[in-house]
């Protein structure tokens, strides 16, 4: 059928359903603009009108939106109002409708024989977001936009939220005393409520995680900040080097755009750097690899630290771990197993102590492998006395690829967390 043809079956089809009763121009537009292929119901409804021959306006309210269609502009403001501080290019509309409204569209469809024809819910957020668009010079899409809109017609409720900046970039850390992360709020345990501006997080910085936080948040005028890392490091650790992976997702930001500038930012004992922009953090775990410097106090069996130099031939036994596999068991029994490579080792520091430098697969609990504790082998069992990791700085990490376990490894190990934690991503520990 011809495009005429088509159109003058739809406005005999038409005057049969303004023959049922009174439809505004965009309820009858939308009944037919599927199978017309037009895209503006309130002038298809127009034409329809005319061409069926009721020229008149209808003298009574639409049957299916009772003049909703009409009377959307105080809504758009809103919308308006609520979006006027965020900078974006895309929009999408959603829109909550009385269950009452929705039941008289369905009749309507039903009754006509239309099902094919979209629903008045469909209507009233494509006309808000092509409303949105036009005044904000950006494009309506149906899917990932960079500001989302609802309208809840039930109560008049208007909201806006824009879509999450999702980054990648990396952190090193050069003072001691500052944790990974933050301690949540204490009133509402990280969930978010007024007294922590609904972060989640206690006040003040005090960590990495509210150094890197309060820097995107700035940076992104966002809201809450959601860091993912790929394995931690103590307290008193140092992160040299490159520095550390980090991914951060920066929700409902007010400005996307930001330059993310090409060298590092000095936070304060923390500096980030190599950031950029990534789709969506990686679902299945990182595999990575760090570069660790170990300074160690060999115990007595009192527990005080021996006098002299840890003698070379003690020291030798170490070379057992130049490249070995290293089983751990966690908590609750579970093992697991990464590789370890020692890199270079010497007395040194302090009367009774050396320094090893390893390269060790994430996950690898070095703390463990250097005091002994359900890790095999360790050092204490090679060197024959008890030893204490005084000080456990990284040189580097590095991401080696995603791990191809994407829950497809059974046993025990699957248990105990979640498929990242199994991996180290996050991990709350050195490794
Ligand atoms: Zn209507
Ligand atoms: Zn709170």
């Amino acid at each position: 059928m011809d495009r005429r043809g088509a159109f003058e079956l739809a406005a005999s089809r038409a005057r049969g359903v303004l023959a049922a009763g009174p439809l505004c121009d965009h309820c009858l537009g939308r009944l037919f603009a599927n199978s017309l292929m037009l895209s503006s119901h309130r002038r298809l409804g127009a034409r329809l009108r005319a061409a069926a021959a009721r020229r008149r306006p209808p003298a009574a309210p639409c049957r299916v939106c009772r003049g909703l269609m009409d009377g959307l502009a105080p809504f758009h403001s809103r919308v308006l109002e609520a979006a006027a501080g965020y900078r974006f290019s895309s929009v999408l509309v959603g829109v909550t409708l009385k269950a009452s409204m929705l039941e008289r569209d369905d009749r309507v469809r039903s009754r006509h024989g239309l099902a094919g024809a979209g629903g008045v819910k469909a209507g009233v957020s494509a006309a808000l977001a092509a409303a949105l668009a036009a005044s904000t010079g950006s494009a309506a899409v149906a899917s990932s936009p960079d500001l989302a809109a609802t309208v809840d017609f039930r109560d008049g409720s208007v909201s806006v939220r824009s879509r999450p900046v999702v980054l990648a970039g990396r952190y090193a850390k050069a003072s001691r005393g500052l944790p990974q992360r933050q301690a949540p709020c204490a009133g509402c345990a990280g969930k978010g409520c007024a007294a922590c501006s609904f972060l989640g997080a206690a006040a003040g910085p005090g960590s990495v995680e509210g150094l890197v936080a309060g820097f995107l948040r700035e940076k992104f005028s966002g809201g809450r900040v959601k860091v993912t890392w790929i394995g931690g490091e103590d307290r008193d650790s140092l992160v040299g080097g490159d520095g550390r992976p980090f991914f951060a997702q920066v929700l409902d930001p007010r400005r996307r755009d930001a330059p993310l500038g090409g060298g590092a930012a000095d936070l304060g004992g923390v500096a980030v750097a190599g950031l950029r922009r990534v789709r969506s953090i990686p679902r299945r775990p990182v595999r990575f690899r760090s570069v660790a410097e170990a300074r160690v106090a060999v115990l007595g069996g009192d527990g005080s630290r021996l006098g002299g130099p840890v003698p070379e031939g003690d020291l030798g036994r170490l070379d057992a771990l130049s490249d070995c596999t290293v089983a751990s068991y966690d908590g609750a029994g579970a093992r697991s197993e990464r590789s370890l490579r020692l890199l270079g080792r010497a007395p040194g520091g302090a009367p009774g102590s050396f320094t090893m430098v390893v390269d060790a697969e994430g996950g690898l609990p070095l703390r463990r492998l250097i005091e002994g504790g359900e890790v095999f082998p360790n050092v204490p069992d090679l060197l024959g006395a008890p030893c204490s990791c005084e000080r456990l700085d990284f040189r580097g990490v590095r991401v080696v690829g995603l791990s191809r376990q994407g829950g497809a490894r059974r046993g025990p190990a699957r248990r105990g967390g979640s498929r990242a934690r199994r991996a180290g991503i996050a991990a709350g520990r050195a490794d």
